[in-house]
């Protein structure tokens, strides 16, 4: 029988990061997502910089969110000759940006980091271990990047390529996430292939719930949290105000890694709510990051992207984005101000897991502490920094130095992103008759094997996990 699509996958296979799958279909060939890999520094240069198909070859991409590990690595695939659309929705494409921007800003700074030191040590030892290195993108990729953004609303078919066409649905886990489907014809053959995103969770903040998955015959899913219960601890308010008068009633400082965009604005409308019922002390709130404040304007200007209770909020004159003592810290000589500032407040900052940023300023100064606390928000990546803080390692390194973590840690997870099993098992419901087969993406081997094992007794649908470069024909 003839075959009319084939799936590759570059990204996110067995791992986290690096979301990217490659989608061929009428002799053309569709990126889902070209996102940045995160890891141990040398291997993601590497992987992120060196694109595994060349870049000319892509006709189109279909950007299901903004989130760097999705988005992160357009500007890599057009410095490599790429000057295609990509589809996506409309706050999809205004949040990315300034997350380029700011993804540029950090790759250039990275670049400037790896190249001293390798100096300093070449002065010192005589070592040449490492030649200058270049950043992995630039600004001026991504000021080449951003005019090919073609938003598109959700529900709303778009022929994107001859026979193909792309559709998005809500998928509930931040400002503009979107699942997807491609649909290709061939004649009489036609091919449904969805590709879930990161699918969100009911209840958050801000965002709509996520719809179900769409009908089709394939199905790429993510499996994040897919061994994982999410525990019901409570409501996220209760959990943040215990932490947070907790923490200061001993002076402490509350020390948020977060990633700038969604989990930021998240916490800022939860604690809105609770100053406004005086429910946490009047304590100072920084939002220690510039991307954080040119996000936050994205959220006021894509209202349609609002969950109903959010729209209420606004028409009724409330302003969650903003209250008493909060205050959006841009300057870098504010930011390190904060440094010698003494506790109780709470201090948000990126990124979320750790890797890169201001938090790494507020950890090194905080983290040897016991008066303080980290409050995890999010999922953290195998190998970083985030990660090593969740295990409860007792030392930790920070721009090389060890660290003592003696600061209370805690997680959070009610705000997470990501449906757990139960609930990537309920969005996979509506679409499981037609499904012929599902392939997990987005996970680590142990989340992966236990979602398949789940889905296979629950549903009688095969499950596939592919390797990083895999195809399959469908
Ligand atoms: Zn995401």
């Amino acid at each position: 029988m003839l075959r009319v699509m084939k799936l590759t996958f570059w990204g996110a296979a067995q791992t986290v990061t690096g979301s990217m799958h490659e989608v061929q279909a009428g002799g053309e060939s569709y990126l889902l997502d070209c996102g940045t890999y995160q890891g141990r520094r040398r291997e993601a240069r590497e992987r992120n910089a060196n694109l595994p198909f060349p870049a000319r070859s892509v006709r189109a991409v279909v950007l299901s969110h903004a989130h760097i590990d999705h988005s992160g690595n357009l500007p890599v695939l057009v410095k490599n000759g790429f000057g295609g659309p990509i589809w996506t929705s409309a706050a999809t494409a205004a949040l990315c940006e300034p997350m380029l921007l700011d993804s540029a800003h950090i790759q250039e700074k990275d670049a400037e980091f790896v190249n001293k030191r390798a100096w300093r040590k070449k002065a010192l030892l005589g070592t040449d271990e490492e030649g200058a290195v270049e950043p992995v993108y630039t600004t001026s990729n991504v000021e080449a990047t951003l005019p090919l953004f073609r938003p598109v609303g959700m529900h709303t078919p778009t022929g994107i390529g001859p026979g193909l066409t792309y559709e998005s649905y809500e998928a509930g886990h931040m400002l503009g996430s979107t699942s997807v489907v491609l649909e290709h014809t061939d004649g009489s053959r036609k091919v449904r292939l969805a590709f879930s995103g990161d699918v969100g969770r009911p209840n958050l903040p801000i965002i709509p719930d996520p719809e179900g998955c769409p009908q089709a015959d394939y199905l790429i899913m993510e499996s994040t949290y897919g061994d994982r219960l999410h525990k019901d601890q409570g409501s996220v308010a209760d959990r943040l105000a215990d932490t947070i008068n907790r923490t200061a009633a001993r002076g402490g400082k509350i020390i948020v890694p977060s990633f700038a965009v969604g989990r930021t604005q998240q916490l800022i409308y939860v604690l809105n709510e609770l100053f406004e019922s005086n429910r946490i002390p009047n304590i100072p709130v920084f939002v220690d990051s510039p991307l954080a404040v040119k996000t936050t304007r994205v959220f006021r200007e894509h209202q349609e992207a609002y969950d109903g209770e959010t729209t209420g909020l606004i028409r009724g004159g409330d302003d969650p984005f903003t209250f008493g003592r909060l205050k959006y810290v841009q300057d870098v000589q504010e930011s390190k101000a904060l440094n010698d500032l003494r506790g109780p407040f709470v201090v948000i900052s990126a990124s979320g897991m750790c890797e890169a940023g201001r938090i790494l300023h507020h950890l090194k100064n905080g983290v040897e502490d016991s008066r303080n606390t980290v409050l995890i928000t999010g999922f953290q990546a195998e190998n970083t920094l985030g990660r090593k803080i969740v295990d409860g390692h007792r030392e930790i390194a920070i721009f090389g130095a060890p660290y003592q973590l003696r600061a209370e840690v805690v997680k959070l997870t009610e705000l997470s992103g990501h449906a757990d099993q139960h609930e990537l098992l309920v969005w996979l419901k509506p679409a499981i008759k037609g499904l012929k087969r599902i392939f997990l993406v987005h996970g680590e081997p142990r989340q992966q094997a236990a979602l398949k094992l789940a889905i296979e007794q629950l549903y009688e649908v095969p499950v596939t996990i592919p390797a990083r470069g895999e195809s399959f024909e469908l």
